[in-house]
């Protein structure tokens, strides 16, 4: 089993008591980003410090060693979910590679005869992009329907495509309920009918070993910061043939390979032909090593680790009194809960007042509340560096709460 108290060492986060942390800090709020190793820092720094040049732009060495750098990234994180090279776009993150998709695809391909699924799970990244796609295209969006737990299954995804479904974009793991879904039975299911499938990797890629031609996803995409990688920046993964189909989002620099007065364009192939403008050089470069480091440590590793980490979490949360947990029979790193009487987000600020970082609130998952029948939640999710005493203060400080919160024993 990894050792998160020797991983916490390289991460700065962990070493320095900031001005901002009156305690030490316990970071449960995962789902939302990650803490930065070392490594990633210093891959950054390199760049701003010592190697700052434009890409694909310049005859000298800077440019090249940039060049190369960029591209070595590529192959890095082609290896880390197993694509080819020429199949990894460089975004800002999910969101904008989920706009890439339902623009360059969907809004292109789809009519108003057509249909995508999604699901109440999803967060709001996989949800706004595709009402885009219905005004643009007149298509309609249908929700495959989850189990009672909130799971999604491949039974359910099979009995709900019709004649005129085209996609069908789901999360691999959902960020508010953190079931893990078979992602490979739903792309089976999906091609039988023809069907594409668009895999929001956001909360699975950082936890769990992804690999898309095993998966035979069409589209799957993550996000840099969730991986110990920096922010705004991320991955767009999709199949070359469907890539070479779609249009860019961006038109600009560094994306064409000529143009005349008349507006004749000719586009680089991808990956290139989504990349116009200048790069978030320094965010591939951070990027690289977050996704090098993130493979040492292995994420079968870190599934496990999680997992038993999750099983204690769950155990001991039980302790607390009304606590109602939404989501115990879930398979991530994922808790979502509530204590009776007690507002989300007051218990998320009596739980900062104790140096405890979780999230409250909706979670950018708004369709969720008509299946939790709650207005909002509390989320708390780890990480490989997440440690047992974390969840002690955690749930000690739950426990704790009565007296502080008027409502709590109510
Ligand atoms: N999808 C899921 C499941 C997420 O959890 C998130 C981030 N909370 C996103 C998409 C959006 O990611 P980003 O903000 O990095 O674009």
């Amino acid at each position: 089993m990894l050792d998160p108290y020797k991983l916490r060492k390289d991460f700065q986060m962990f070493r320095n008591k900031t001005q901002m942390q009156e305690h030490d800090l316990v970071f449960l709020d995962n789902a939302s980003t990650t803490f930065k190793p070392d490594c990633v820092v210093e891959a950054v720094d390199q760049y701003l410090l010592n190697e700052t040049s434009n890409t694909h732009r310049g005859d000298y060495d800077l440019c090249y060693n940039a060049d190369v750098k960029v591209e070595n990234a590529r192959k890095s994180i082609s290896k880390f979910i197993g694509a080819n090279e020429n199949e990894i776009v460089f975004t800002s993150g999910t969101s904008m590679s989920i706009n890439l998709i339902a623009y360059g695809y969907a809004g292109k391909y789809l009519t108003s005869e057509d249909e995508i699924l999604i699901t109440q799970a999803e967060h709001a990244s996989n949800v706004l992009p595709w009402f885009k796609v219905h005004e643009i295209t007149g298509c309609k969006i249908d929700y495959i329907p989850l189990d009672k737990d909130g799971r999604l299954s491949p039974v359910s995804v099979e009995k709900a495509i019709t004649k005129n479904t085209k996609i069908i974009a789901v999360a691999q793991v959902t960020n508010v309920l953190g079931f893990v879904i078979d992602v490979k039975e739903i792309c089976k299911i999906a091609h039988k009918h023809g069907v594409l499938v668009v895999c929001d990797g956001a909360q699975s890629v950082p936890h769990m070993n992804v690999n898309v031609k095993d998966l035979d996803v069409d589209f799957l995409s993550f996000s840099g910061h969730k991986v110990c990688g920096p922010t705004g920046i991320g991955v767009l993964y999709g199949k070359y043939e469907l890539l070479e189909k779609m249009d860019p989002l961006m038109s600009g620099g560094g994306m064409n390979a000529k143009f005349d007065m008349c507006g004749d364009v000719k586009y680089l192939n991808p990956p290139s032909k989504f990349e116009a403008g200048t790069m978030n050089i320094e965010g591939i470069y951070g990027l690289k090593a977050a996704v090098e480091y993130v493979d040492k440590i292995g994420r079968n590793n870190i599934a496990e680790y999680e997992t038993h980490l999750r099983k204690y979490m769950i155990k001991k949360m039980r302790e607390v009194p009304n606590i109602i947990i939404y989501n115990e029979n879930a398979d991530a790193g994922i808790i979502t809960f509530n204590v009776k009487g007690v507002f989300a987000q007051d218990l998320a600020t009596y739980l900062n007042s104790k140096g405890i970082a979780i999230r409250s609130g909706q979670h950018c998952a708004k369709i969720l509340i008509t299946f939790l029948h709650e207005v909002a939640t509390c989320r708390a999710s780890i990480y490989f560096y997440t440690t047992k005493e974390d969840i002690d203060a955690f749930v000690d400080a739950l426990k704790k709460g009565g007296d502080y919160l008027d409502a709590y024993f109510a």
